[in-house]
């Protein structure tokens, strides 16, 4: 088993030429899915016509007050807590800029005062990566520019939907623990399946209801950060990893012809697979801050923490340790089953008496996730046990699971039903005489240690059972026949 508590960050390999090593931190918004907009009761709703999941507070009209959604609030707390993370008493902030999906001219977010800080979230393999703090904010609008390829450069004209403007997110900041493009994606990958777990968003990146921004530098190992820069709104796992590996050789390039790199905001082509300059950010942004004066703070009881606590169940890490523990495997190794929602499942075989090796081996690569749910777990068991005592072969097994999966049914009568009743010792082994009988040329190899002819046996005596036999038990009688 491996030790989880590791925290060495210098191990990764993220491939870079010439003894470079990459930076990486990123930045997660992620859509609340509450029933309505974080500061009005209109519906949060994805895919609506335009302007359709509007009113006065999420158009910015004038005299309009924003009211707090206390589900939006508590979900953001379950996630803090989900991250570990310290959940204090936080303030909302305004911060100002133009822009035209954005009718208020400021957004209501959080700044020196956010609901979570200081938390962590640990990768199967372990390693935790710091989180700084996640902060509770409002969506904007969404600008659509129409023609010229959707670029504002060339449009001809831009539209605006503000269904989307006052949606709960929460902004996920981690820390630049993150070291190669990998470990971003099981980052994400792991953000992911918490927030699913405690069913606080749908998290799908391709409708925009979870989006990453990276930031990313590159060093020589030991030496101190580079310049970095941000590339935004990366909209899949795939473009995440592509667009870290593109810019941190684009950075080294820069740096080994002697040139610097500028601290810019990037924009990802997927299609043309390269990074391109959205806008210098050499000076610090300035929004000018400052406490939004329509909201109160934000300062939960110890009981409402206590219930949010409790409203969380047991998370992927802990799971897959469960998992890894049960099955004698490590956490990396337990990390698939988990992922596809099997683990309970292959908890309760296990618990039942079934060989953990063998109910890995079924929970991997022998069942689809949404088939397990109609899996009794001591049918599953039962299967497992016929296979390990020998009463089914390995492919017989398979197909009866398949089966049991179908039709719901208990292996044993599956088994009988299919005619795999299980070879008895005896007839097994006077088919393994006859076949040593039939090919005394292939049995001299054998005998004298040569194991590439055991398939001519094996197949001998498949043949002959129309491939009821157990391969493993028909090689193990040749070599106790061969020992004498
Ligand atoms: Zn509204």
């Amino acid at each position: 088993m491996t030790d989880t508590t590791t925290t060495d960050l210098a191990a990764p390999d993220a491939g870079l030429p010439g003894g470079w090593q990459m930076v990486i931190g990123l930045e997660v918004h992620c859509e609340l899915s509450t029933a309505t907009k974080l500061f009005c009761g209109c519906p949060n709703q994805f895919g609506s016509e335009p302007n359709t999941n509007v009113c006065p507070v999420c158009l910015g009209l004038p005299g309009s007050l924003p009211v707090a959604n206390d589900a939006a609030v508590t979900y953001a707390m379950r996630l803090g807590r989900a991250l570990h993370c310290e959940v204090k008493p936080s303030v909302f902030a305004r911060k100002n800029y133009f822009y035209p999906d954005q009718p208020k001219d400021y957004q209501i977010s959080q700044f020196d005062q956010p609901t979570n800080i200081e938390g962590w979230l640990e990768l199967p393999d372990g390693i935790r990566i710091g989180i700084e703090r996640a902060h509770i904010e409002e969506d904007t609008g969404k600008t659509s520019h129409v023609g010229g390829g959707g670029r504002i450069h060339e449009a001809g004209y831009s539209l605006v939907d503000y269904n989307r403007a006052g949606v709960p997110l929460v902004e996920i900041v981690g820390k630049a623990d993150l070291r190669t493009p990998e470990q971003a994606r099981q980052y994400v990958a792991e953000l992911r399946s918490i927030i699913l777990a405690i069913e606080v968003s749908d998290a799908k990146m391709e409708e925009g209801s979870m989006r990453v921004d990276a930031n990313v530098s590159v060093r020589k190992a030991d030496e101190p950060y580079g310049t970095r820069c941000e590339i935004k709104n990366l909209n899949s796992l795939r473009s995440l990893v592509r667009a870290l590996d593109y810019e941190a050789r684009r950075q080294i390039e820069l740096l080994e012809d002697g040139e610097r790199v500028i601290q810019q905001t990037r924009h990802w082509d997927e299609a043309d697979g390269r990074t391109h300059t959205l806008r210098s950010k050499e000076e610090a942004d300035d929004y000018r801050y400052f406490a939004e004066p329509d909201l109160v703070p934000l300062d939960p009881s110890a009981e409402t923490l206590a219930a949010i606590d409790a409203s969380i169940p047991t998370l992927p890490a802990d799971r897959r340790q469960a998992l890894a523990t049960a099955a004698g495997v490590t956490p990396v190794e337990a990390a698939m089953a988990v992922e596809r929602g099997l683990d309970d499942l292959a908890l309760a075989a296990i618990e039942a008496g079934a060989n953990p090796a063998r109910v890995m081996t079924h929970v991997e690569h022998n069942l689809a996730a949404d088939e397990a749910v109609r899996l009794d777990a001591a049918n599953f068991a039962g299967l497992v046990t016929m296979e390990t005592s020998g009463e089914l072969t390995a492919t017989q097994a398979k197909q009866v699971l398949a089966e049991m999966v179908e039709t719901g049914g208990e292996p044993g009568a599956i088994a009988a039903a299919r005619g795999f009743e299980a070879m008895e010792t005896g007839a097994l082994e006077s088919l393994v005489d006859e076949a040593i009988a039939a090919d005394p040329e292939a049995w001299a190899k054998f005998c004298a240690g040569d194991a590439k002819v055991t398939g001519a046996f094996v197949g001998y005596v498949m043949k002959a059972t129309k491939g009821q036999a157990d391969g493993k038990a028909v090689t193990e009688l040749l070599r106790r026949r061969a020992a004498g």
